[in-house]
């Protein structure tokens, strides 16, 4: 049974609890029966201190879930501009100011470039009015972390607008450091290397990448060199639901798992999983003091069916060489994860409004069955076909 915002009556009597206690820790983690320290990390030379669990507030709509991760000790909070068309930001705003602990935690933010303004002014222009309003969203002054956005290409990682916008709204004091998000570390993360003004790079991390040495190896370096590392999807897409016909269901006991797995690469500061119930903050949350594997997750871990069974997208793009459209598969395998193993529609519609003109869904419309085959057995015919219906119903699944 999953927890959600109607059936979850435990939160409010133990967040009364504390309240009384004036403490945010003490009671809940008796109630919950944890003890010892959260394992935390420095993120790189940023020097900002975190718990190794945080929270990726994306598929969230709920707010007492961030008050809920905020009393167990969750300090690390991460939106975007583009989550829930800005309504996610305002979320993380309202509950921050609403608890009266912003000196406390840890903001990240994320601001895309689309479009490719006309000159590099306007670039710079355009995002730097982009994350103006994503404070006022916030209601913050500044964030701890301003990410520039899944950038997914070379020429992206080189574009100056942004690149200028970022510094400069570091010299105002509007964001304390610069981030870079990506899906194609192995592409992206030597480059933004080169361009010397990331101090935290947010990059895919999850088991169904154990045997690519190469991109391991580049996150490495550039945690050598200092750069906070922040993992996301974890959890290769999260337990699929029941009634999400369209992929085989993952054992709960995969979700910390792989979470324990991305973390005990000693490189990675925090995991940011997308956790969007109750039940899933305490599934999550359950690996921060011990990563240790159980003799249960060591099994899932070495049993190979589940590289077959997560059909992860590592957005490596071999596949969409042989599209005769060129249709930017990459992002619609992403899109497809978003809305029907994320559940966030909203998500999968902004990811599809990204894809540059002629690359998106359309593109397959004169395609009778996909050919497309991928080396990491993500099924692309049938996840094509599924995203085609979605999006004529415009995603409610
Ligand atoms: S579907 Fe497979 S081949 Fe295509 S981008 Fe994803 S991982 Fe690569
Ligand atoms: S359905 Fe056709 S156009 Fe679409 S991704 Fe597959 S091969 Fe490319």
């Amino acid at each position: 049974m999953e927890w959600n915002r109607r059936d979850f009556m435990v939160g409010p009597i133990v967040m009364a609890g504390t309240a009384v206690l004036g403490r945010t820790d003490s009671l809940l983690t008796k109630l919950l029966g944890d003890s010892g320290p959260l394992i935390q990390r420095t993120l790189g030379k940023t020097g900002l201190t975190m718990a190794v669990v945080s929270m990726g507030v994306m598929n969230a709509d709920i707010p007492g879930l961030l008050r809920r991760s905020y009393e167990l000790g969750i300090r690390h909070f991460d939106t975007a501009a583009g989550y829930q068309g800005g309504r996610n930001e305002e979320m993380v705003g309202s509950v921050i100011k609403e608890l009266g602990v912003r000196p406390e935690v840890i903001i990240a933010t994320k601001q895309h470039m689309r479009n490719r303004p006309p000159n590099v002014a306007e670039a710079k222009r355009q995002f730097m009015d982009g994350v103006e309003a994503s404070l006022r969203r916030l209601q913050m002054d500044h964030v701890e972390i301003l990410y520039y956005h899944a950038v997914d290409s070379v020429e992206d990682a080189r574009a100056d607008g942004p690149l200028e916008a970022l510094q400069t709204l570091k010299k105002q004091g509007k964001t304390r450091f610069i981030g870079l998000s990506t899906h194609k570390t192995s592409e992206i993360l030597p480059e933004a290397m080169r361009q010397n003004i990331f101090d935290v790079f947010l990059v895919t991390l999850n088991y169904s990448m154990a045997h690519d040495t190469q991109m391991l190896n580049i996150i490495e370096r550039a945690a050598d060199r200092g750069i906070g590392i922040v993992a996301m999807k974890t959890q290769a897409g999260g337990t699929a639901k029941p009634d999400a016909k369209d992929r085989k269901q993952l054992p709960p006991i995969s979700q910390t798992a792989l979470l324990k797995w991305a973390l005990n690469h000693e490189f990675v500061t925090t995991a940011i999983p997308g956790f969007s119930t109750y039940q899933h903050l305490e599934q999550d949350f359950s690996v921060v003091r011990n990563l240790a594997y159980t003799v249960e997750e060591k099994a899932f871990l070495e049993d190979k069916n589940f590289f077959a069974q997560a059909e992860f997208c590592q957005q490596c793009g071999k596949c969409a060489e042989d599209c005769p459209m060129h249709v930017d598969v990459p992002s619609l395998m992403r899109s497809h994860m978003y809305v029907v193993q994320y559940r966030n529609p909203a998500l999968a519609r902004d990811t599809m409004a990204g894809i540059e003109g002629g690359r998106g869904l359309a593109g397959c419309d004169g395609c009778e069955s996909c050919k497309l085959s991928c080396r990491n057995n993500v099924q692309i015919g049938r996840k094509i076909a599924q995203l085609r219906t979605l999006a004529r119903d415009n995603f409610v699944c």
